[in-house]
This record gives C-alpha cells, sequence and structure tokens, in this order.
C-alpha cells in the first residue's frame, strides 16, 4: 500500500513537472512526455491496488482504447485537433461519472460527504461528456453551429433544477435505486447538451476551455470517493489549468463565463451578416504584393487558420528570412483564437523553426500596427475584423482585434469569399488600403518567395 501511495505521490509529481513544462514552446513537447509517464505509471500500478479484478476486462479496454487513440492521434490533422480535444476531454468526464455511477450504485461512497463528491462528480463528469460530445458534432462541422430556441434559457435552468433536485435525492438516500440514479444521470446529460446546443460561431473554444475544467474537478471529486491520490492531484491541477485558460479565452474574446452557462453567448449572431459594407475588394497580383514587401521597413505578418489548412508555415518562414536579408524587419502577431485552437499558430510557426523573439502576442504588438508599412494577412479573418470595434451588433463585438487595419498597406492571402469562422462580412478586406492576393496560401507564399527573389 505504501508503494501504491508512493508511486501515485511520483505520477502526481510528474503531472505537475509535466504542465509546468508545457507553459513554455521550448519545453512543450518533454513536458507531454513527462505527463504521460505519470499517466503510465499511474495506470500501471493500480492494476496491482488491492481488490482489483476482472483483469481480462481491463485489458481488453486498455488495448481498445490504446489502439483508438494511437491510430487516431497519428493521423489527426492539426486543424482537426480542437474537435479531437474536445472528445477526449468529454471522454474524460464520462469516464469520471461512470465511476460515480458504480460507487452511487454500490452504496460504498464513504459516508455523505462522500456521496456527496460523488454525486457532484457525477454531475459535472456527465455534463462535461454530453456537452463535448455535442462540441466535437459542431466542430467537425456534422451539427449546426447555434442551436436556439424559444425559452431556451428557461428550459435550461428547469434542467439544470432537476438534476441538481436528483443528485441531492441520491446524496441523502443511503442506499438510493437504480431509477434515481439513472434519472440523475440523465437529467445531467441533458443539461451538458442543452448548455452546448446554443453556443456557436467565434465563443467555441472558451466553451471547450470550460469543458476541460469541468472534467478535471470531475475526476478529483471522483478520486476523492476512491482515496486516490493521483485522480485527486491530477483532476485538481487540470480543474484549475482549464479554468484559468477559460478566463483567459474568455477575456480575449470579451465573453463574460457567465453567459457560457445560461446561453446568452453570441445571441446578437446574424445581424451583421447582412450588414452593408462600403468599398469594394481590389484584388492584387502576388508581383506587386511582393514589391510592396521589399520596399517596405517593416512587415508584421498575421496568421490564421487558413496558413494551417494550406500548410503554409515553412514557406512563410522562408518569406520572412528573405525579407530580412533584404533588410526588412519581420514579426509575427499572434491572436490568442488565431486558428482553431490555443496556440495553433505558436505551434505552427515553432514547427517551421520560426524564432521566439520574432512572435507577439496581441497585447504586446498592437500598438505597432500604426507604425508598420505592410501587414500580411495569411489566412485569417475573424482575428482582423476591425467591426469587433465598431458594430455593437456584431457576434463579435469586444473582442479584442489585431489593428491590421492601422497599418500603412494590408495584404490578405486567401483563396475567394469565404468568410471566417463566425461567419460574417469583414471590413478589413473593402478598405481603401487592402489588396486581396488570391489563392491557396502555400501556393501564393510560394509564389511571394520567387518574386522576392527576382527583385
Ligand atoms: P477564420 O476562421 O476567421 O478565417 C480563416 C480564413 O482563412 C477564411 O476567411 C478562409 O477564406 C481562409 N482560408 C481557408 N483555407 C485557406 C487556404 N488554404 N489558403 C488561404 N486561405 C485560406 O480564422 P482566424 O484564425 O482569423 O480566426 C479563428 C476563428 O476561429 C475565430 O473566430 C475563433 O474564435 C475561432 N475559433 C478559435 C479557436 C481557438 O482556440 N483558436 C477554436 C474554435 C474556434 P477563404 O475560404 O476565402 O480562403
Amino acid at each position: 500500500m505504501v508503494l501504491i501511495q508512493f508511486v501515485y505521490f511520483a505520477a502526481a509529481v510528474l503531472f505537475i513537472l509535466g504542465l509546468k513544462r508545457m507553459s513554455s514552446p521550448k519545453t512543450a513537447r518533454s513536458g507531454i512526455v513527462w505527463a504521460g509517464a505519470g499517466m503510465l505509471l499511474a495506470t500501471l500500478i493500480t492494476l496491482v491496488h488491492p481488490g482489483m479484478g476482472n483483469y481480462l476486462l481491463i485489458l481488453i479496454a486498455l488495448g481498445v482504447g490504446s489502439y483508438v487513440a494511437w491510430a487516431s492521434g497519428r493521423k489527426v490533422a492539426m486543424t482537426d485537433m480542437p474537435q479531437m480535444i474536445a472528445i477526449y476531454n468529454g471522454m474524460g468526464g464520462g469516464a469520471a461519472a461512470c465511476i460515480a455511477a458504480v460507487e452511487l450504485l454500490k452504496g460504498s461512497t464513504h459516508g455523505a460527504s462522500g456521496a456527496l463528491l460523488g454525486a457532484l462528480g457525477a454531475l459535472i463528469g456527465a455534463v462535461s461528456f454530453s456537452g463535448s460530445v455535442i462540441a466535437w458534432a459542431k466542430l467537425d462541422g456534422r451539427m449546426k453551429k447555434a442551436v436556439r430556441f424559444a425559452h431556451q434559457q428557461r428550459l435550461n435552468l428547469a434542467v439544470f433544477a432537476l438534476a441538481l433536485l436528483l443528485g441531492l435525492c441520491v446524496v441523502l438516500q443511503s442506499h438510493p435505486g437504480a431509477f434515481t440514479i439513472v434519472a440523475f444521470f440523465l437529467a445531467a446529460l441533458a443539461f451538458g447538451v442543452l448548455m452546448a446546443l446554443p453556443i456557436g460561431g467565434a465563443d467555441m473554444p472558451v466553451v471547450i476551455s470550460l469543458f476541460n475544467a469541468f472534467t478535471g474537478l470531475a475526476v478529483a471529486f471522483e478520486g476523492f470517493v476512491l482515496q486516490n491520490a493521483a485522480m485527486i492531484i491530477a483532476g485538481t491541477v487540470v480543474g484549475a489549468a482549464g479554468t484559468l485558460l477559460t478566463q483567459l479565452m474568455a477575456k480575449a474574446m470579451n465573453r463574460p463565463i457567465r453567459n457560457v452557462l445560461f446561453s446568452h453567448f453570441g445571441a446578437s449572431a446574424g445581424g451583421a451578416a447582412e450588414e452593408t459594407v462600403s468599398g469594394s475588394l481590389k484584388a492584387s497580383e502576388p508581383m506587386d504584393a511582393a514589391v510592396q514587401m521589399c520596399y517596405a521597413a517593416k512587415v508584421i505578418i498575421v496568421p490564421g487558420y487558413g496558413l494551417a489548412v494550406a500548410q503554409a508555415q515553412h514557406k512563410v518562414w522562408e518569406l520572412a528570412e528573405l525579407l530580412e536579408e533584404r533588410g526588412v524587419e519581420v514579426k509575427f502577431a499572434i491572436h490568442p483564437v488565431a486558428g482553431r485552437m490555443p496556440g495553433h499558430m505558436n505551434v505552427l510557426l515553432a514547427e517551421a523553426g520560426v524564432p521566439y523573439d520574432k512572435i507577439f502576442d496581441l497585447d504586446e504588438i498592437n500598438n505597432e500596427f500604426a507604425s508598420t508599412d505592410v501587414t500580411l494577412v495569411i489566412g485569417a479573418n475573424d482575428v482582423v475584423n476591425p467591426v469587433a470595434k465598431t458594430n455593437p451588433d456584431s457576434p463579435i463585438y469586444g473582442m479584442p482585434i489585431l489593428n491590421a487595419d492601422q497599418s500603412k498597406q494590408v495584404l490578405v492571402v486567401k483563396r475567394g469569399q469565404g468568410a471566417g469562422f463566425s461567419g460574417i462580412e469583414n471590413h478589413l478586406f473593402y478598405l481603401d488600403h487592402t489588396r486581396l492576393v488570391y489563392g491557396d496560401a502555400q501556393k501564393v507564399v510560394a509564389e511571394l518567395i520567387s518574386h522576392v527573389k527576382t527583385l
């Protein structure tokens, strides 16, 4: 038993050190390996825990789970990563809820406080599971982004109240019947679905991060029920990290977190789509764009989701190096929610070898656009849409954006008239000093490179 507790402690230390290393792009990869080693240790030592049985079933489950995770993790495209995170996160919540279901049914939750923690973990885990499945379906394009109907908030509150009530019944009965437990879980699952349904467009990352925090909490509560130190520590760490990330993302998108829970999210979506935009779209050839950048003193590159789709990060860095050789100052500006997951652009640029001192966050660089000759927007849309500052009816109103519109010239690389994730028109593209260089980012940047070489 002492050995088991010691190994759980070692696993928890590995989780925390791994998480610490994930806070810097330089050490993030090794951080994942450390945390993974902790998880492996915790899983293996659990197998020799007193009272363990059903080894055949456990081994089959471990084998199937490991294979599915390995196979899907190997082939998932970088752009599909948010869906994968959503579904894996949901499974963590679902697993915690399953543990709670078994312990509550067995009546082995160690008294009233154990039953309370078990039921809380069940509620949060079940909400995280069903909500994450909806988030996955939305991000994977399998269902409409936002589903709204009349009296939705009232219904959400009613279902939440029902789940709480049934949870209370489960806690207060020393041996709750299967019917009460099943009803409790159904209400919790329904609330997760209802909670995620109305949330759409640009607000999705906050929700995924919130469900991640929920899963952590659920695991920690079930850790108390099972008296498993590794689960308590790992769950608390995930819950705390998820909560902080949720707060940071909500701040970055200017969406109050309470609206996530009560479906006010993006309630004004849609109005801005029909809004008339003054000005016209003006195309430019790669050759002209290359000339503008070559003779600029300073260029800021703003990467977005389209860069990830086109996998143009290596080419973009090659272009930046060529410009620097000509004496042009080049910086990269990263919006906190550019791409489809937090840190998406940082990961891509790091993969291409862009030095960290050339990559700047929104707060660090936003004042520099006004003194920049050319801003090159590659596959980014919502994160540079000035409507977020000017139109209170816009679904992205209030979201801090990169001030690309303030630079002297703006070049936008995109394939056609495609909208951004939030589905609204971008006023930046219609400004007098904006030119659109149409085409796939990989192809256009390759052309820019070949023209820069000839100039
Ligand atoms: P957007 O999704 O707003 O815009 C992407 C643009 O890229 C589109 O306008 C598209 O236009 C263009 N594009 C797509 N494919 C290519 C290609 N192969 N070559 C060139 N261009 C291409 O991206 P942003 O990064 O600006 O904004 C991210 C959005 O995603 C925000 O609304 C954010 O809230 C949301 N989001 C972010 C998450 C995160 O955690 N980072 C998670 C979930 C959502 P066209 O079709 O014309 O080429």
